[in-house]
């Protein structure tokens, strides 16, 4: 089997796990944050547990990306900066802004790392081996429209995680009602960033590699904002009706 075929195989393996994980998070909700729960096994805590898990899309996706033939074109550069704009924050100072003291089950850290191994390697090999992006990329409409989504929604996912770790004062652990901005028109802005994010960088990259993590995004965002959605109306009986989970006036 040569590289590319199974690069292709990891992709085809990236959208079987998000058709599974679609039924399987409607069903379970992922036991982390709001919605821990025992039963999973041993517990580690949150903050290093985020370190660990999402450390594989900046370093792993470095050596990768590095590895490959195309590393020193100016649009695999350009595609670089976008993903470790998103993942330096994610790995290493998100951790940093929540609160301390929670724990994580070592099982869900342990998928989460493999998910990112895998993730890491078929975006960075494609962007910086398989993929052919020659400068006249730049000139393409499609490149700038993914850009332009994927800042759109880093700065949203950024202002609303943001929000959320502002609505605890040092020491607090309980759940307030978030408000302001896109909160008062869904309940989970920092997912709708996400796939934003993921959907300028499948549009940016136009690789069915891009479009794996987009779809796998959704299929783990959608049904636990849903779950989230949920809970703050069972848990808050003055919580705004209007609201949506996930995607304004629609979902
Ligand atoms: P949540 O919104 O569940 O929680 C984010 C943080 O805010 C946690 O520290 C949580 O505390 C706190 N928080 C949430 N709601 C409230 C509230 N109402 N009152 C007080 N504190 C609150 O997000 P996740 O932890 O699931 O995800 C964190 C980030 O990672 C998001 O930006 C998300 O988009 C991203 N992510 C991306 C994925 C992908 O597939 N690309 C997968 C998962 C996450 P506590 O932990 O105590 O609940």
């Amino acid at each position: 089997m040569s590289e590319l075929e199974f690069h292709t195989l990891l992709v085809q393996g990236v959208f079987l796990v998000a058709a599974l994980t679609v039924p399987a998070l409607l069903f379970i909700s992922a036991p982390y944050g709001r919605h821990a729960r025992g039963g999973w096994g041993p517990q580690m805590d949150t903050r290093l547990a985020w370190m660990v898990m999402e450390s594989p899309s900046v370093l792993w996706f470095l050596a990768v990306f590095f590895a490959g033939t195309h590393a020193w074109g100016l649009v695999p550069l350009l595609l670089l900066v976008l993903w470790q704009s998103h993942y330096v924050q994610r790995a290493f100072i998100f951790p940093l802004k929540i609160r301390p003291g929670g724990h994580t089950p070592v099982s869900v850290v342990a998928m989460g790392f493999a998910f990112n191994l895998v993730n890491a390697y078929v975006n960075a090999r494609w962007i910086g081996e398989f993929g052919r992006y020659e400068l006249s990329w730049l000139l393409d409409p499609r490149l700038w429209i993914g850009v332009g989504l994927f800042v759109l929604g880093y700065k949203i996912n950024r202002r609303a995680d943001a929000v959320l770790a502002a609505l605890r004062k040092p020491g607090e652990t309980g759940y307030k009602i978030p408000r302001g901005g896109l909160y008062e028109l869904i309940s989970c802005p920092n997912y709708f960033g996400e796939l934003l994010e993921w959907t300028g960088w499948a549009i940016a990259t136009w690789s069915v590699a891009g479009l794996s993590f987009a779809v796998f995004t959704a299929a783990n965002l959608v049904p636990r904002a849903l779950t989230h959605h949920q809970w703050y109306k069972q848990k808050f009986p003055e919580y705004p009706a209007g609201r949506k989970a996930v995607i304004p006036f629609v979902l």
